[in-house]
Formats: structure tokens, sequence, C-alpha cells
């Protein structure tokens, strides 16, 4: 078994937070096991957890059509979450302190050279920063990764002039693959 294989079969076990009682499946990343870039977000949506995979609902359309079909396949995609919070609520902190053991391990047997934080919950973690809008304008390091903050995809598609912002920030980050 390779180290992601080993976490996935641990998350999938995994009740160390209530929310598994709410989900119909575990959300696991997805990509490449040398991917230089990481994309985190905060947990699963709706089709996330009908279908098992992270970022496929109309958030994850807008993700994935800004990277690009063919670069894509080149990044790891997974959420600081991997079970869906009821109704989409914001995770609680103990959620986040029962579940981010896992992201943590994803990091640490990937070693993405970037990792791009995507919403408040992934940016706050990765940065420690509080605020989405000053954290966007600056670079963060965590453990060896340059980190990018974004914003979430569902946060632009409820406000669209953050397009621009959002995919320039994208493509600077798509430099290193
Ligand atoms: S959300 Fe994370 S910590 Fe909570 S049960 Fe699921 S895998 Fe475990």
């Amino acid at each position: 078994m390779t180290g992601l294989e080993e976490i996935y079969k641990e998350i999938k076990s995994c009740k160390n937070c209530n929310l598994w009682q709410y989900a119909t499946q575990t959300v696991l990343g997805e990509g490449p096991q040398d991917a230089k870039i990481m994309i985190v977000g905060e947990a699963p949506g709706k089709e996330e957890d009908r279908t098992g995979r992270p970022f496929v609902g109309r958030a994850g359309k807008l993700l994935r059509d800004t990277i690009g079909s063919y670069l894509i396949k080149k990044v790891y995609i997974t959420n600081v979450l991997k079970h869906r919070p009821p109704n989409n609520r914001k995770p609680k902190k103990g959620e986040i302190e029962a579940c981010s053991k896992f992201l943590l391990e994803e990091i640490k047997i990937l070693k993405p050279k970037v990792i791009i934080a995507l919403g408040s919950t992934a940016s706050k973690f990765l940065t420690g920063e509080e605020k989405i809008n000053v954290a966007f304008e600056k670079e963060y390091e965590f453990m060896g990764a340059k980190v990018l903050v974004n914003y979430h995809p569902a946060a632009v598609l409820r406000n669209p002039r953050l397009y621009d912002k959002f995919k320039k920030k994208i493509d600077e980050a798509c430099v290193n693959l």
C-alpha cells in the first residue's frame, strides 16, 4: 500500500468527529502522488458527498474549467474536512482539529511545491490569518510549500466580479507545473 492509500483507509473508518454520521461517504483527495500543486478547499458539498469526489459540483466545475482539462490532471485536490457538514454549514473548530491531521499527512506524503488554499477555512488553517482579503495579498510557507490564498470558487459564483482575481491567482500557481 502506498502512503496515501494507508491514509485513505484510515479516513474511511474515521469517527473522530460526528460528521461521518451525516455524510453519504468520505471524500478523499484526488490527483497524482507526485503533484507539484495541491489545492485545499473547505469540505465536501452536496455533489461531492453524492459522488465521493472533491470539487465536482458547480464550484468545482468553475475551478476545473479555470485550471483547464490538461493541467487539472497534474494537480492534487483535497479538503480540510473529508466528510460533508450537514447543509454545507461551516465546519466547527473541533471538527477542523479532528480532521486536519489527514491533510497534514497528505502534505507530508506529497511534498507539494505550492499549496492553493481556497476559501477562509483552508486559508486560516494554512496561514493563521483570519481575514481572507489580507491573506490573499500575501505569500506564506507551510511544511516547505509556498501557500497562495485564493477565493473559494463558490464565493466566485456568488460574486462573479471576483473571477478575474481568482483566475489570476490560479494562473500564478500553475506557472509551477
Ligand atoms: S470529518 Fe474527518 S475527523 Fe470527522 S469523521 Fe470525517 S474523516 Fe473523521
